[in-house]
């Protein structure tokens, strides 16, 4: 240790041998000794060298990570400070002409009281090493064509900007770039021509940035540029436009001009989509895909929200199919009834989604999203038809001898193997194929119609197995008549929008009857959707139509019920008379007009209960109800003949007086209808069925003389009198 006050005496050719350039200062930065390497290092005669200020006049001092370093940064002040010695800091020297690299380490020379008293410096000068590395790195970080970062350096810098942006509240946009027309580009005229491309759009992009922002390059016709430090998002939009117009402009390449380029950029913003780097260019990504889509050259923002939606969607998806897996799905049935037998012979399968949260599931909840899966579509299809197919099978085997509807799927349907699949599903299963016969599928109108050859060969080919066929929701889809014709279809079910209004809306009344005509001239049977109530049951059944569904008749129902259902089957009286287990069709029509007539009495009361009727609702002319054109029409032609008939016009038009009265009183005193009123409604209205009883009784009276008469025709026929 050099004692205080003692001079630095010593033989200085010692220190000019070493590598390394010496230099000594005393707690004021005061120069005490520096060797010659240290002057040729610092560019600066030794004489010259007063201070370490003199140092820091000529040179600049950066990290290796080229931050400028303030005076207290420098290893020697810190040092001064700390009074730890620094080992080995790599420096960037830079002077108006010069940059060198430099390694340093420094130590401090303490007094008897610990203080510092001098403090050596040696710096080795490392610039030629250095700049072999730096020149190694930037190819590594570098394109080779265009000189732009590569993918390498894009994620440093990627990663700098989202820390730069965090750190003082601004946003950054990374924008993918995909060039258009690119590729025609190379195979017309080379890839010599592409890469002059390259180099030029290169070009062009860094013109238009600003010098902090980033233009890289991914590969092929891919670019990345990070416009950061925006105040707002908008902010970018000029850059953009920039981007899009520079590139998209004409180019000179090997003498032909070029105007058939341009870019389709996605942008994503942070901290808007706050996801890590990689993801974040994986949405710039899908964002650029979207304006590849939709027209190229122009920009696409990513969509956050509806990104959101996807995984959403995807989460349930996943659900869904976990939910496949562990039978949390079920098929519900629905029984149809014949109208001819009165006997339930089909059932629909329905499914329904045993949520383990949300309870059971309709599949309007659910199908929508499964739909949309091709993966998830074919396995929940094939589900449905196994589980029906296995549900057959075990009713037949009980002795139910039952056919089951089965709805599938376009996709399912249009299925190259969809066919074979079916066979093997029987054969796997060890199900003789004869209960083929005994599935009918439903395929909705509007999935056949827009490629109707090929669904017809499917469903002949089903057909040829013993399969049939309905279309489903009929009078939704447009299909013709020409369709009706050319598709070898068995039945077609009528949507149950036009069954529910029906009997209110006679557009929608014309529509069924329609359908049901259309279904007979084609010699297929009919069925309708939805009936939800009695009236709509017969009416349905006096149009002509086959077999009904509705809640009126049963709601969808887990397979272990039906079988007590169809077993403890007490039909609806008014529906078993339709049926053929019933007299005649003569007491059918009967009560039809009872049934019209109660609707009638029930739609007038429910409108006079209101504070503003809708009286167009309502019938008041006595010919212009339904009973009343039944009656009118003709229709009665076979009561005429009855005692009692002519007292149902008479206590009909009763009624109707008794409505006319109150529908002109009732607004115009401003109130809703009485319960005395009522009452004198009901009376009427039973009266007018107890007639139409009296005239049943009649009828059958009637018939059974006449079935006497007939034998006494028969037996004298056959006595030859
Ligand atoms: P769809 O084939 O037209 O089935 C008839 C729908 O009407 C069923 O609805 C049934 O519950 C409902 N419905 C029956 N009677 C009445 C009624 O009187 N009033 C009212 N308001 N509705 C009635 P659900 O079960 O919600 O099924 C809806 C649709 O989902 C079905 O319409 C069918 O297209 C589809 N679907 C159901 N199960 C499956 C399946 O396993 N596979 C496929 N691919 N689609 C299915
Ligand atoms: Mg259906
Ligand atoms: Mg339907």
């Amino acid at each position: 240790m050099i004692a205080k006050g003692e001079r630095l005496n010593f033989d200085k050719r010692i220190f000019d041998a070493t590598q390394e350039s010496i230099q000594v200062w005393d707690r004021n930065g005061k120069k005490l000794f520096c060797n010659d390497k240290a002057s040729k290092l610092y560019g600066i005669e030794d004489d010259k060298i007063k201070t370490i200020q003199d140092v820091l006049d000529k040179w600049s001092f950066f990290d290796e990570n080229n931050s400028s370093l303030d005076l207290e940064m420098l290893p020697a002040f810190k040092v001064l400070h700390t009074r730890q010695a620094m080992k080995e800091t790599v420096l960037k020297m830079v002077s108006t002409d010069d940059t060198k690299w430099i390694k340093t380490s420094v130590g401090p020379i303490l007094n008897n009281e610990k203080q510092i008293e001098y403090i050596v410096t040696t710096c080795l000068d490392i610039t030629q090493e250095k700049n072999r590395e730096l020149k190694y790195k930037n190819i590594a970080n570098h394109d080779s064509l265009t000189k732009l970062p590569n993918r390498l350096l894009l994620s440093d810098r990627l990663e700098y900007a989202v820390a730069h942006a965090t750190r003082n509240n601004t946003h950054m946009a990374l924008c993918m770039i995909d060039l258009d027309g690119f590729k025609a580009l190379n195979d017309t005229y080379g890839h010599k021509a592409g890469d002059t491309l390259l180099i030029e759009v290169s070009k062009r992009m860094l013109e238009v940035v600003r010098s902090d922002d980033t233009v890289a390059r991914l590969g092929g016709d891919e670019f990345v540029v990070i416009l950061g430090d925006l105040e707002k998002i908008d902010d970018c939009t000029v850059s953009l436009y920039r981007l899009l117009n520079t590139i998209s402009a004409p180019y000179m390449i090997e003498g032909n001009s070029i105007d058939t380029i341009s870019a389709s950029i996605g942008v994503n913003t942070y901290p808007q989509d706050k996801v890590d780097p990689e993801t974040l260019l994986k949405h710039a990504d899908v964002a650029m895909y979207k304006s590849k889509n939709s027209g190229k050259n122009k920009f696409t923002f990513f969509d956050t929200a509806s990104d959101k939606k996807i995984k959403a969607n995807y989460k349930a998806l996943n659900k869904i199919k976990k939910s496949l897996e562990d039978n949390n799905f079920i098929l519900h049935y629905q029984p149809k009834l014949n109208s001819i037998t009165g006997e339930i012979v089909e059932v629909e399968a329905l499914a329904r989604w045993r949520h383990p949260m949300l309870g059971i599931m309709q599949p309007t909840e659910f199908l929508p999203l499964i739909q949309n899966d091709n993966e998830l579509n074919e396995m929940f299809d094939s589900w449905v038809i196994h589980e029906a197919i296995c549900q057959l099978v075990q009713w037949q085997n009980m002795g139910l001898f039952i056919k089951i509807c089965i709805n599938i799927s376009p996709k399912q349907f249009k299925q190259k193997k969809f066919v074979q699949k079916i066979k093997d599903e029987f054969v796997k299963n060890n199900i003789s194929l004869e209960y083929l016969s005994h599935i009918e599928f439903e395929i909705l109108e509007s999935d056949v119609v827009d490629d109707l050859n090929r669904s017809n060969r499917i469903i002949k080919e089903c057909k040829e197995l013993g399969l049939s066929f309905a279309l489903d929701d009929f009078g939704t889809g447009y299909s013709s008549l020409v369709h009706l014709k050319e598709l070898s279809i068995d039945a077609i079910k009528i949507d149950n929008s036009f069954v529910a209004n029906m009997l209110e809306n006679s557009e929608d009344m014309a529509i069924v009857q329609a359908i049901v005509a259309l279904a007979s001239a084609f010699d297929i049977r009919v069925s309708a959707e939805g009936a939800e109530n009695i009236e709509q049951v017969l009416s349905l059944m006096e149009m002509g139509c086959d077999e009904v569904q509705g809640f009126a008749i049963a709601k969808p129902m887990p397979a272990n019920e039906l079988v007590s259902y169809i077993t403890n089957l007490t039909p609806d009286p008014r529906w078993r008379l339709a049926s053929h287990t019933l007299p005649s069709r003569i007491d059918f029509e009967l009560l039809l007009a009872e049934s019209n007539h109660k609707y009638w009495v029930e739609m007038i009361i429910s409108e006079l209960s209101k504070s503003t009727p809708n009286l167009s609702l309502v019938h008041i002319d006595h010919k212009g109800c339904r009973f009343g054109k039944w009656f009118e029409k003709n229709r009665s032609k076979n009561y005429k003949i009855t005692p009692s008939f002519k007292d149902l016009d008479t206590a009909h038009q009763e009624i109707h007086k008794l409505s006319h009265t109150l529908l002109e009183t009732i607004p115009k005193e401003n109130r809703t209808i009485t319960q005395e009123e009522i009452a004198k409604f009901y009376h009427l209205s039973a009266k007018l069925i107890e007639i139409l009883d009296k005239i049943r009784v009649e009828v059958e009276k009637q018939k059974k003389q006449q079935s006497v008469v007939n034998k006494i025709l028969q037996k004298r026929e056959q006595y030859g009198k």
